[in-house]
């Protein structure tokens, strides 16, 4: 059944000065501060614009969008819909995964309906569940009908925007906070995944929080020795459960936990496995040399030592010639396990 989703009215410069009072940032993963975003696009002066919202989350075992709309969806759509506002804009696209929308089809429709009804026009675009269908830039061109694959930055993928007009875009977590901060009920959380422990799931934790005190605080904290990897899934950070007392949570807000006798094979390997099917195959320092480093650690014996010799360049070239973030950030996952977990210098 259709429901309505009300609005607050506020002036562009008070919801403006609120956004900024709060401190909010985007929660995709670049913390980029939204008043900023919003001032930025608001002042071009391109006769249309459009509002887009990524609902894509390809992160391996990464579920905080997922629950976000299962949960809140109201409070993401009147988000969307106090953006449009401000930058006098009708018309929206929600970029989501497409097992997402298959799951929560009738909650979503019977909400936008109405809005759509009043004027607005808020489309759905379902996109096949990928890493790089969650870069800005790839999601605008799929959004486009164009490969999914990443822009040429600068110009800002914001700015070339969707059919030759700029986009205001943010995940669906920073579209929710919008709606708190707008109804005078921001709390300074933030979702988190938390996977590999007794109580795996999505948590609603404090920004300031450090990463062993929401595993003590959500009853994950484990009774086994472990190593954890902290921020936007695969492509995380990882450190030692001593380090985690000092971290707070970064990224999209991923932690997962692994055991201290999972082997170097075993943790390379499922990273690895995922920048190879991940790579879109733009460009080739991360189309080659994910598929190299894969097949280094595949083609290991069992207990055979990891060549680092043979992992360090091609790692040093795709953090340093890949096209886009995807293929720079391998060096974080590789290069911290290497330092924090197995002390070495790479
Ligand atoms: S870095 Fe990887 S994902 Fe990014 S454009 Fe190059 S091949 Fe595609």
């Amino acid at each position: 059944m259709a429901q309505n989703v009300s609005v607050k009215v506020l002036a562009a410069d008070e919801l403006l000065s609120k956004i900024e009072q709060a401190g909010l940032v985007g929660r995709g993963g670049a913390a980029f501060p939204v008043h900023l975003k919003w001032q930025r696009i608001k002042n071009l002066n391109d006769p249309k614009k459009y509002v887009v919202c990524n609902a894509s989350e390809g992160e391996i075992g990464v579920k905080k969008d997922f629950y976000i709309l299962e949960h809140f969806f109201k409070e993401v759509l009147e988000g969307i819909l106090l953006t449009m506002d401000f930058l006098e804009t009708k018309e929206a696209y929600i970029n989501i995964n497409k097992n997402y929308y298959q799951k929560l089809k009738a909650q979503i429709d019977a909400l936008i309906e109405p809005c759509n009804k009043r004027g607005y026009l808020i489309h759905i675009f379902e996109e096949q569940p990928s890493y790089i269908g969650g870069e800005t830039g790839a999601l605008l061109n799929a959004i486009e009908g164009k490969k999914t694959q990443p822009r040429l930055s600068p110009p800002s993928p914001s700015i070339t925007g969707i059919f030759h007009c700029p986009v205001l875009l943010h995940n669906v977590e920073t579209f929710y906070d919008i709606t708190r901060v707008a109804n005078d009920r921001y709390l300074p959380t933030r979702f988190s995944t938390i996977l590999g422990t007794q109580n795996a799931g999505v948590y609603q934790v404090g920004i300031e929080q450090k990463v062993a005190e929401i595993l003590r605080e959500t009853d994950n904290y484990p009774t086994f020795a472990f190593f954890v990897q902290v921020g936007g899934g695969a492509s995380g950070e990882v450190i030692t459960a001593s380090q985690a007392e000092d971290m707070k949570l970064s990224g999209a807000g991923s932690i997962e936990i692994y055991p201290s006798t999972t082997t170097a094979q075993q943790f390379l390997g499922k990273i690895l496995n995922f920048y190879a099917e991940e790579s879109c195959g733009k460009c080739t320092p991360c189309r080659d040399g994910s598929w190299q480093l894969q097949q280094i650690i595949e083609k290991l014996a069992q207990d055979q030592a990891i060549p680092w010799s043979r992992l360090s360049p091609i790692v040093a070239t795709m953090e340093q010639s890949s096209f886009c973030g995807l293929g720079k950030s391998i060096a974080v996952p590789i290069k911290s396990y290497a330092k924090n977990i197995l002390g070495l210098e790479v």
